[in-house]
Parts: structure tokens; sequence; C-alpha cells
């Protein structure tokens, strides 16, 4: 490429905010006729300049060499790599100063990509509870084929009494990741990261690592960056907050150059990375996610506080409402940034009385997913939720009247009317 992209991070020695990078950070207009915004590369394929560069692109691809001083990896063939992919992982290392990402077609394409890349056979994934319903068929399930099997543990543990667990059954040589969806959709239940990563540094040995892996789909990128916190990787449906318009189905993983790299390596293989179209549309997305995020969180406080009010609501699960008294809170402190825009509560009654409410409700979507600029209301149990074992999802406190609600854009007054007129007619 005859220009450098764009890489400044400083006005003079001012560090720059993500927010303010996200419009011209690794691209470089002159690619492309000066175009302001980053074209949709809809192309399989590139042209190499002459043989002698596709024989050195191809042998930085293979890891054959190092690059040289002034040399770049060139564009090849778009599963490999392609400039609105490129572009789009280095503004996404920005909000978690990661050194490195890898794009997806989906969030589970990310999480699956990941555990198979850092999972060996014979291996143990320590988690949190609940998963995202298809992260726990995958963990559960679908890689016991692999021979690889996961056992969880509750969020109250303290790093002693983990510990004490994994020593009484054994597991202290077969763990090989710890994976946490924290805070756990749809519960808001929070783990510790930073008390995870020093049982993975106490589990790892000179012949293996124990990696942290952490879904942040519900608070990130703007109100928690795990790597922070010790995790190895930070894994993202980016379908949800970063898409952020229910109109993309993406997915992110973010660590090390060398964790990432691997990570990379099986998707190449799989075939999972991200188109150019969804690419182009997360950069879109990326650059009013701040704007939007605020927005949103501001307007669940409200929510939260109305719902929490109101004589036909049970329990609120909400970050801003944790009690101080409560060690989750300390966590909370600790750990995150922001509440976030995901509530759940519990209307008093059953399935029926949530359905009606659910029913009722006019600007409220009926719909699953989450972060994006419409509110949605669904019902766990039935829906996100319905592929866990009844008597886990009743241990996991997703009971058949939690309705769990992503608060979008609009005007937090409509929304809350909303509720009351649905809440009114249960
Ligand atoms: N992780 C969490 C917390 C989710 O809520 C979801 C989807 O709802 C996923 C992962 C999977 O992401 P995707 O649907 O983009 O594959």
């Amino acid at each position: 490429m005859p220009h450098e992209p764009h890489k400044q991070t400083h006005l003079g020695r001012h560090p720059l905010h993500p927010e303010s990078m996200m419009m011209r950070y690794g691209y470089n207009p002159m690619w492309s006729e000066g175009a302001i915004k980053c074209p949709i590369f809809q192309t399989s394929t590139f042209v190499f300049e002459s043989a002698e560069h596709g024989k050195a692109f191809f042998e930085l691809a293979l890891g054959k060499r190092e690059p040289g001083k002034h040399e770049h990896p060139g564009l090849i063939y778009s599963r490999l790599n392609n400039p609105d992919l490129e572009i789009l992982e280095d503004r996404l290392t920005l909000w978690d100063q990661a050194e490195a990402a890898a794009v997806f077609e989906s969030g589970m394409a990310a999480i699956t990509t990941t555990l198979l890349e850092l999972v060996s056979p014979g291996q143990i994934i320590l988690h949190s509870d609940p998963l995202y319903g298809g992260t726990n068929h995958f963990i559960r399930d679908t890689l016991k084929r692999f021979n690889i099997h996961s056992v969880s543990f509750p969020s109250h543990w303290c790093e002693s009494r983990l510990m004490q667990f994994i020593e009484q059954e054994g597991l202290e040589k077969r763990i090989g990741a710890i994976f946490l969806e924290t805070p756990a959709n749809p519960t808001n239940e929070l783990y510790d990261i930073e008390m995870c990563a020093r049982v993975a540094t106490l589990l790892s040995t000179e012949e293996h690592d124990v990696f942290v892996l952490v879904d942040n789909t519900f608070l990130g990128p703007l109100w928690q960056h795990p790597l922070k916190h010790g995790a190895d990787v930070v894994l993202y449906s980016a379908t949800k907050y970063i898409g952020g318009h229910s109109d993309v189905v993406a997915g992110a993983a973010l660590g090390s150059k060398e964790l990432i790299h691997r990570i990379k390596g099986l998707r190449h293989q799989l075939g999972g990375m991200c188109g150019p179209m969804t690419g182009w549309l997360l950069m879109r997305s990326l650059e009013t996610l701040k704007v939007r995020m605020e927005r949103q969180q501001a307007t669940a406080r409200k929510v939260a506080n109305f719902l929490a009010s109101h004589p036909s609501v049970a329990l609120v699960h909400y970050l801003d409402m944790l009690d101080p008294n409560d060690d989750q809170y300390r966590i909370y402190t600790k750990q995150c940034l922001g509440s976030g825009a995901m509530i759940s509560f519990e209307i008093k009654g059953g399935e029926a009385e949530a359905f009606r409410f659910l029913n009722r409700l006019q600007l409220f979507h009926l719909a699953v997913s989450l972060g994006s600029t419409e509110s949605l209301a669904e019902h766990p149990a039935t829906m996100t939720h319905a592929v866990l074992d009844p008597q886990d999802r009743s241990e996991f406190g997703i009971t058949d009247s939690m309705v769990r609600l992503s608060i979008g854009v609009e005007h937090p007054e409509d929304l809350v009317r909303d509720l009351e007129m649905a809440l009114a007619e249960v």
C-alpha cells in the first residue's frame, strides 16, 4: 500500500480517548481516492504486484520468517485478511487496550474457536454459571465429544474455597481454562476476574498454561476491561453493543499478540472470520458506541428505579442496585466502570403473569438479543436459557417469573410509560 495507516494515539503528549480515534485509526483515505470512510472491500482475493510479492506475503502469513524492518504482511485472500477486518481489529483493541484482536462472523464463532485453540483433549474447563445458552451447550455437551470436560463453581466462592474444591476433586493438573461470563446473562451475577487470574497462575506450570477467558458482552467494551484484571482473552458477541443496531451478527476475541495469533490460525482453518460487509457495519457502529452506551445506561438506571418501586415487581437484578454489604458489590466496585443497560426482574406470579406482561408491551420489542438502539424484552426461562436443564435453571435463579430487558436509546419517559401500562394489565 502506498501510504501508511493513520495510527495517531496522542495530540502532543495528550493521549486520545478511544471515541476520538474511531473515525480514522487504522485507515488512510489515500488508499481509496480520498474517501473519508473506509469502503467495503467486497473482494475474495487480492492481486499481487509481482510473483516475488506473492511469495513474500505467503512466507509471512505462514510464519516461515519474521517481517523485515519496514515490511507489512500483504493482503492475500479474504479468509486470511481484508482491510475491513484489519482496520476493525485495530480499532477494537483501543477500548480494552489489547495488543491484538480477531473478528468473527458471530460471538459463538469467537467463543468456540478460542476454546478449541486454547484447550486440549483431556483437559477441563472451569466455568461460571449461568452461561449464555449457546456457550453452555458447547462447553457442557459438544466439547465432551472431544474429551474436553467442564465443571462449574458458584460466584460466592473465595480463592481458598475454589482451590480446596480443585484439590479435593484432583483437578490441579487438568484445568486448561477458566471461562467466565461476568455479568452473567440473565442474572447479572458477577465473578471476580482477579481472583480467577490468581487461581489460573497457581495452576499453571512450565508444561501448561491455564487461560482466563472472559465473555464481556454484557458490559464491554465501555464498562469492564477484563485484561486489566488479569484475563488472557476477552470475548464478545459484537452483535450486541458493538454492532448496536440489530442488523449484524458478529464476534471478537482480544488479547496478547501471541494468543490472538494462535486464535487467528484456527480461525483461518475453520473459516469463521467476519466478512467485509460485517466489518464495515461494525466500524460504522463503533463511531457512536460511547454515546449509545452512555445513553442506554442512564435510561436503564431510571427504568430499574421505576421497576424497584412497582407493586407488581418482586425483585430487580441490576448492578446499580447491589447492596453495599453484599460481596457482589465489592466485585462490582473493583471490576466494573458502569452498571450497563441490562435489567432482569421478577414479576409477582409466574410464567402466565410474565407472558401477559410481555404480550402487552407496545414500545419494547418482544425479542432476544441485547445492546441495541431499540429496547427489547424476553423471557429467559423459555427463550434464551430454555436449553438449560430445568434444575440448573432454578439453581441459577432463572425463574418462570423472570423477564429480561435490554434498554435502548428511546426517551426514558416513553419506556417507563410502556412498562407501567403493561404491568397494570398483569
Ligand atoms: N455471549 C453472550 C453473553 C450472549 O448473550 C450471546 C448471544 O446472545 C453470545 C455470547 C453469542 O453471540 P452471537 O449470537 O453473536 O453468536
